[in-house]
């Protein structure tokens, strides 16, 4: 009995041992080493911040297996892309995988370094270089040569003037710098004896075509401040003859209408760098210089916009214009038909041979006379030793004082 009883728990015994093995067996092809990534599956880091592996976690069952983690990271958080990062864990002969996906951005804008700094001053009437500046970027490298500058430096006039410097790098971060040029001091030469004929708001087709003869035959340039003359072919070739016979194009307006242009300045930026962007696209001509419509003097845009003048002829600089007034008035605007004696008497009273002599006229429809007056006008100043000169972008200029 004795053995037959051994023999039943001998039996007992291996059945369970068997059982057990069989469990560890069944536990051994069920169970698969897990991995929790730290942090997410998708991570997003810049150029800048750069990227820290966050590592992982892994486990087999409750067994803490994260020491047998590989990792292959192929991010470069010096580029921007998208890089993956995989991990691996081997433990008993079983493997298991996770992936990580991180995107490095570029978020930083070039960083501009301004040549000479961000002061300039000169003086009055010496000419202004622009230094330039330079600017690097962490993913485009040198983006220098995309720098542009904007803002119109008024050497002739006492005045800070800024100048902005912008530039973007291939992923749309922008940078920005603004240089301030001060005029001060003691005035350089001035120019001397030196005529600008300017004719405001034109073209139109029967004056401008005849001012345009009496400038060829003459052989003199003059400067046209312009308004808007819609889609007519005849305007446009009036345009383009006088850029061809040496004359200067500016921006009066696309409109002239006080009540409309002076309501507030984003109107009346508007209203000047719609027409020089239609300039540009028509005649592929860059125009620089503009005139306010009545001057910078003008007290009729009070009634629309108190102070708005005062903004405007700093704005107007920002965007890059040179604005013009005119220190001889010609008088042809005080009416219609105003005598063609009197055009060219008013002329001959106010300009003088001490300074540069920026002349006021029109050649609008109603300004015949003008166009009569000037062939006296200007065999009488050719007699008296005057220079005829279009304006350029290193002409003088005269500002009014701004009354609003
Ligand atoms: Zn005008």
């Amino acid at each position: 009995m004795r053995t037959k009883n051994s023999r039943k728990k001998i039996v007992i015994l291996i059945v369970v041992l068997l059982l057990l093995a069989a469990a560890a067996v069944l536990f051994y092809m069920l169970t698969t080493p897990r991995i929790t990534l730290n942090g997410d599956r998708k991570m997003e880091v810049t150029m800048a911040e750069g990227y820290t592996e966050p590592g992982a976690e892994a486990s087999f069952s409750f067994k803490d297996i994260t020491g047998h983690i590989e990792i292959d990271s192929q991010v470069n958080d010096g580029k921007v892309g998208t890089y993956t990062v995989t991990y691996t864990v081997n433990y008993l002969r079983k493997t298991a995988t996770a992936k990580r996906t991180v995107n490095v951005v570029d978020r930083e804008p070039p960083v501009i370094t301004l040549t000479e700094g961000d002061r300039i001053s000169i003086r009055p009437g010496q000419e202004f270089r622009d230094p330039g500046a330079t600017a690097i970027d962490d993913s485009d490298g040198d983006v220098s040569a995309n720098i542009t500058a904007k803002g119109f430096v008024d050497r002739y006039n006492k005045g800070d003037y800024e100048v902005d410097y912008t530039v973007s790098d291939s992923y749309g971060n922008r940078a920005k710098a603004t240089r301030t040029v001060t005029v001060e001091g003691e005035p350089v030469k001035e120019v001397r004896g030196v005529i600008y004929l300017t004719f405001d708001d034109g073209p139109s087709n029967n004056v401008t075509p005849e001012i345009l003869d009496t400038l060829e035959k003459y052989k003199v340039p003059a400067t046209f401040f312009i308004v808007d003359y819609g889609s007519d072919k005849n305007k446009l070739k009036t345009l383009k003859r006088a850029i061809a016979d040496g004359c200067t194009i500016a921006v009066h307006g696309s409109s002239h209408d006080y009540s409309k242009i002076y309501t507030s300045v984003p109107a009346f930026m508007d209203n000047v760098t719609s027409l020089r962007d239609k300039i540009k696209s028509d005649l592929d001509y860059a125009a620089f210089a503009m005139r306010f419509p009545g001057g910078s003097s003008n007290t009729v845009s009070k009634s629309y916009s108190k102070g708005i003048m005062k903004k405007l002829v700093k704005d107007v600089q920002k965007e890059g214009f040179m604005y013009n007034d005119w220190n001889v008035d010609s008088t042809d605007a005080s009416g219609n038909n105003i005598a063609v004696d009197e055009i060219v008497r008013s002329v001959q009273e106010r300009c003088s041979k001490d300074t540069f002599n920026v002349i006021l006229m029109h050649d609008s429809d109603a300004k015949g006379t003008t166009a009569r007056a000037l062939p006296a006008i200007i065999k009488w100043a050719k007699e008296e030793g005057y220079t005829f000169r279009a304006m350029t972008i290193n002409s003088p200029t005269v500002h009014h004082d701004v009354n609003n």
